[in-house]
């Protein structure tokens, strides 16, 4: 094979797995059902903006062999149905929606719109976290929900721009849930999920261990001890520096 001919391989080549790696991590759809009808234009309309933009930012920076579909309008959700289709009802968004209009969430300087969108932005993570554990057999050491939680601070944080503000919006919401709730019964011990009260200060304290000297006010505002604030430092590093490692695989080559 002549030179010209083993440059148009390794052009053909490199095309191909440019092409390869172009392919979307997500695709999704706004399926129109009668839960759409639960939210008004103004909802609809962040939530499309919202939901497009985490979707960019995923084909951004991950490459899947085989994308993740993400249903907007499913009757059921938010959830990971285990066979590559994340789902999203309106009526859970409507219901975000609801928890930041009773506590009058904007008195804390955020619109209840942001607050949703911000609350929206983590749901999807911790969602394609369920979802890339599956289709990639990430190892998970404890629960995978707490890992899913972990997943959407790290990527919030490390990603975005003032992405600590969007984890607190979320970690309101979770603090919210767990006042609404009142008694703990059994079930709640058992659940999959951490309690609410503690998916609020485990994402906290992400936050504050992300930028100990930005956030200095959250051990105080937490009653969190010093040796506790401490650990959340150490903590959200091994964290960040965890998933790096663990997304190698479906990063692209730039974000690796
Ligand atoms: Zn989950």
């Amino acid at each position: 094979m002549d030179i010209k001919k083993i440059l148009i391989a390794i052009i053909c080549n490199l095309s191909v797995v440019a092409a390869v790696q172009a392919g979307p991590a997500m695709t999704v759809s706004f399926v129109k059902t009668d839960t759409a009808t639960l939210v008004s234009k103004e909802t609809k309309a962040n939530i499309i903006e919202t939901v497009n933009n985490v979707v960019s930012f995923f084909n951004e920076i991950f490459y899947l062999e085989q994308p993740i579909e993400l249903l907007v309008g499913a009757d059921e959700g938010p959830l990971y149905n285990g066979d590559g289709q994340i789902q999203l009802p309106y009526s859970f968004i409507q219901e975000i929606e609801d928890r930041f209009n009773a506590a009058q969430y904007q008195d804390s300087g955020v619109s209840v719109a942001e607050a949703v969108a911000d609350s929206l932005m983590h749901t999807l993570i911790h969602e394609f976290a369920h979802a890339v554990i599956h289709s990639n057999s990430i190892p998970v050491l404890g629960r995978e929900e707490d890992a899913a939680d972990s997943l959407a601070s790290v990527l919030l944080i490390d990603f975005f721009e003032g992405g600590q503000e969007i984890v607190i919006s979320a970690a309101d919401l979770f603090d919210l849930e767990s006042a609404d709730r009142g008694v703990i019964s059994e079930e709640d011990y058992w659940d999959e999920h951490s309690l609410d009260s503690q998916r609020y200060y485990a994402a906290m304290c992400h936050v504050y261990g992300s930028d100990p000297e930005g956030y200095a006010d959250i051990p105080e505002q937490l009653e969190l001890s010093i040796e506790r604030a401490e650990l959340c430092i150490e903590e959200y590093s091994a964290l960040s520096r965890s998933w790096q490692q663990l997304l190698q695989p479906i990063l692209k080559a730039e974000f690796k």
